[in-house]
């Protein structure tokens, strides 16, 4: 039994939306939560120091009836060891079918991780290209650019996304094969936006809300959980529609900047200290004062399971834009609901970068590149209007926003599912 288990609270959401729609036939909800396929690697890798060193690695493929399976690759040690995160993949690869539905991209879910965490164990470049390399052999079989396309998350860049599209194109008769892998440099096949989609989604995402709460982003004060990718460039494009970044965190504790302070001096001091802490004028605090710091507008843009009972109880916010997958705790939903926040969960507030790695791949695949406002204005129109059908259905069946865009996304993967049936 895995603690706070994240594929639990995957399936849970899957169960709900069946409740909701009506789907009672337990066959046909346990073929929408389970992935059809998760693969278990272990990768040796000669480290520096001469020795061997055996990691292991997960590639979970949810469901592909819209699409190939498409999901980042993170490198992470999550607390509860390997077990934890074989269950937590499964749940990010679910996560991943849902997301491309609920934004109509002909696309299924997958995710895949490595259990390493190359920041605190201080892996070489040299040891980390033939750990990436040695994964992409291991997974090289059930990826493709019509099968399964991978992408960066959690402590992966565009280098190793280049390390496993070259790997690949190598096992594969040397064919450039930039379609197999999303979130790549641009000289690489790369889209412009890419770099910054999940975070730019994630703000029209708070940008819909707040329009629909008939709040103004101007002086609205934003809280950050997390000061990575996703998390820096949500607070960035916020502070452009008018917004105050007001709390911030990374992995080594959080600040409360209550004067407010712009996300680039907030990077520039991490880039010289290693971390947000410390940030001129600023106070340090617990996570959980961060996450329930008076604001309007909440984005926890780090890690799962942050916002449980006790924190949602507490919360002062009246926007949650999840730009990180599952960071609330289903036992915290009904809460939220109660208290009239309106959350934009996960699947639909980081769909930005899903969004733009689809448009990379239809890029790739035809050989032609757009610029950055085309490809920023195409991600927009689906975002958006993602964001309005869900909310339309939340105010329909007064449910809240997670299970409308479950909802929503179920339905989208059914309609395929009963288009394609069973076979063989
Ligand atoms: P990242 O590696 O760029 O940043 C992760 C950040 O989290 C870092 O600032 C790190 O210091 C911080 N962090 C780690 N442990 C923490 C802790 N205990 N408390 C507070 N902060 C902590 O990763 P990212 O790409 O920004 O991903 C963050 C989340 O967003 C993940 O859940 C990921 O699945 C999700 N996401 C990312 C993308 C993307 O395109 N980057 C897309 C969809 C979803």
């Amino acid at each position: 039994m895995v603690k706070n288990d994240p594929f639990a609270n995957a399936t849970k959401q899957v169960n709900d939306a069946c409740d909701i729609i009506g789907i009672k036939d337990k066959e046909l909800r346990k073929y929408l939560a389970m992935p059809n396929k998760v693969l278990r690697v272990k990768i040796p890798v000669k480290m520096d120091n001469g020795k061997i060193r055996v990691f292991t690695g997960f590639r979970s493929q949810h469901n592909n009836d819209r699409g190939p399976y498409k999901g980042g690759i993170r490198y992470f040690d999550p607390e509860g060891g390997v077990e934890y995160m074989e269950r937590e993949v499964m749940a990010l690869s679910s996560w991943m079918t849902w997301k491309c539905a609920i934004v109509d991209v002909p696309l299924g879910g997958g995710k895949g991780a490595i259990y390493v965490n190359p920041k605190t164990e201080k892996l070489s470049e040299g040891e980390l290209e033939r750990l990436t390399r040695g994964f992409a052999f291991k997974i090289s079989e059930i990826i493709g650019p019509g099968k399964d396309i991978p992408a960066p998350d959690v402590y992966t860049t565009g280098k190793e996304m280049t390390q496993i599209m070259d790997t690949f194109s190598k096992l594969n008769g040397n064919v450039y094969s930039p379609g197999v892998i999303t979130g790549k440099p641009i000289s690489m096949g790369g889209s412009l936006a890419r770099n910054v989609a999940t975070g730019l989604g994630a703000a029209y995402t708070v940008r819909e809300a707040a329009k629909a709460l008939k709040i103004s982003l101007k002086g609205a004060k934003v809280v950050l959980q997390g000061f990575g990718n996703a998390s820096t460039f949500a607070g960035e494009y916020l502070e452009k529609m008018g917004a105050k970044i007001i709390a911030v965190s990374d992995s080594k504790g959080s600040i409360s900047i209550p004067k407010g302070a712009k996300v680039s001096a907030i990077l520039a001091h991490k880039e010289e200290k290693g971390s947000v802490v410390g940030f001129p004028g600023s106070t340090k605090i617990s996570t959980e004062e961060l996450l329930t710091t008076k604001c309007d507008v909440l984005v926890p843009g780090a890690l799962e399971n942050q916002i449980d009972a006790k924190i949602a109880k507490n919360l002062k916010c009246k926007i949650i834009a999840e730009a990180a997958n599952g960071p609330t705790l289903p036992e915290a939903d009904p809460i939220i609901y109660q208290k009239k926040i309106l959350v934009i969960p996960d699947i639909l507030a980081n769909s930005g970068g899903v969004c733009i790695s689809y448009l990379e791949w239809v890029q790739n695949n035809m050989g032609y590149y757009w610029s950055f406002d085309e490809v920023a204005n195409k991600m927009e129109k689906n975002i958006t209007k993602g964001f309005k059908d869900a909310y339309e259905l939340s105010k329909k069946h007064k449910i809240d926003m997670r299970k409308a865009t479950m909802v929503l996304a179920v339905e989208r993967v059914l309609e395929a599912f009963d288009q394609k049936g069973i076979w063989p």
